[in-house]
């Protein structure tokens, strides 16, 4: 990033040899567009690391197909299926939480940060730490930890890398150099699939028709966050963290094409977009080639086919959840950090059938009344607001 994101640009010499690659969170939504575009390029790319949850026999054909040198999986009950799935394959593997944050220690130019949930924290930060450029999907861990995370970018010199699509656009367009002549940005949403829904339809939403989502197809948590819009919330505190500007410049607009992916508004009256089919290929390799460019086989985009793009602003009463990210923002602090956990355990439930669709934003709600925001000063702190948010955000549910 400059000031935050783009510092440091590699050297031709770095350019020659294939960029080293590791990828957390591989078997997920982006981890497997990053590994679609990682084999289109093989050599171009190799892979150093991949990771995952639980999904033993993805991640050893993943690892298989690409050659990865070394394979973590985060639950230590799948380590053996692990090792049986890859034997004679002579890649290395380990298992626990310690063991996903070995790899993104492990010798790479570039770690794909596509763990989903604050559980990517001590991964993303193992890699900032280690001096690792970062591209940066996992939006939680900036919103949970954004301050020290970003402070730890800067101290290390590093590099981080926005994969998250009006992001990236953002990243694309903004001028670093100047940022004083930015004067806001603009965030795009497409409004989910419950954009035109009433709030008595609303409250009857079921978890298979909120994550099936209109113009992207992402992980279920996401897809979630997307039709509550809390995902627009916690992308307007990823964008504090990595362009600095303050709430009351960011921007949300609903733009239900999917088109313009977002905008950033100069003070001359200039506004500049980025613009491209809605495919997640587009901003990872973005982010993988940076400063370069790579092909990429998305659909191109054909304006004329289109037609018409349409914007409206979004309806706070029906989609409350992107005011509490605003107000949390605002609050700073751990607010932000007990937003996203208490977020998190109401989609899980959510998920799970035990609470419905208009109950995920009261619950965030909720838990954000009950606990008093506090100065984060350090990774422990934003560990006990979290801890104490889920728990909170348990016992509203569970009663
Ligand atoms: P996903 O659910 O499809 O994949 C999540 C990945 O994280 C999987 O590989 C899973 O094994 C791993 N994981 C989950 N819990 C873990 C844990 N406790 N420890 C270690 N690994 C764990 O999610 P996704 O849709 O690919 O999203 C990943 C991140 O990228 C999220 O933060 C999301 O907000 C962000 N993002 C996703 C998209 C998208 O198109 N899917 C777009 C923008 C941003
Ligand atoms: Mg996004």
């Amino acid at each position: 990033m400059t000031p935050r994101t783009a510092a440091r640009a590699p050297r031709p010499a770095e350019r020659a040899r294939p960029k080293r690659v590791s990828v957390l969170g591989a078997t997920g939504s982006v981890g497997g567009n990053t590994l679609d575009l990682l084999e289109r390029h093989a050599g171009r790319y190799e892979v150093e690391a991949l990771t995952a949850n639980t999904n033993v026999e993805l991640l050893a054909s993943q690892a298989r197909k690409l050659r990865a040198r070394f394979v973590a999986i985060a639950d230590p009950l799948k380590w053996r299926a692990l090792k049986t799935a890859l034997s004679g394959s002579g890649i290395e593997s380990a298992a626990g939480g310690e063991a996903v944050i070995e790899a993104a220690k492990r010798e790479a130019d570039i770690v794909v940060a596509a763990i989903v949930g604050a559980a990517g924290l001590d991964p993303t930060l193992a890699a900032i730490e280690s001096g690792k450029a970062v591209a940066l999907a996992n939006k939680e861990c900036l919103v949970c930890a954004g301050d020290l995370l970003v402070e730890r970018v800067r101290a290390k010199g590093g590099v981080l890398l926005p994969v998250d699509s009006e992001h990236n656009a953002i990243f694309q367009v903004f001028d670093f150099a100047r940022p004083e002549s930015v004067e806001r940005i603009i965030l795009t949403a497409s409004g989910g699939p419950f954009r035109d829904w009433s709030v008595e339809a609303l409250a009857r939403a079921t978890p298979a028709q909120a994550v099936a989502h209109p113009n992207w197809s992402m992980g279920a948590k996401i897809s979630v966050d997307s039709a509550t819009m809390m995902n627009k919330g916690l992308e307007l505190i990823e964008a504090h963290h990595l362009f600095g500007l303050p709430e009351e410049r960011i921007e949300v607009l609903i733009h239900p094409q999917s088109v313009v992916h977002s905008l950033v508004a100069y003070v001359d009256g200039s506004v500049l977009a980025q613009l491209g089919t809605p495919d997640m290929r587009t901003p990872i390799a973005c982010a993988l080639a940076w400063p370069d460019r790579i092909p990429t086989p998305s659909r191109r985009l054909d304006l004329a086919a289109l037609g018409s793009l349409t914007f409206a602003a979004p309806d706070p009463a029906r989609f409350p959840a992107l005011t509490l990210a605003r107000e949390a923002l605002v609050a700073g602090g751990s607010a932000p950090t007990v937003l996203n956990a208490a977020n998190e355990v109401a989609v899980a439930a959510f998920l799970e059938g035990r609470i419905g669709f208009l109950d995920i934003a009261a619950t965030v709600e909720r838990v954000l009344a009950a606990i008093p925001v506090t100065r984060l000063a350090s990774l422990d702190d934003v560990r006990a607001a979290d801890a104490a948010a889920r728990a909170a955000a348990a016992r509203a549910i569970d009663g």
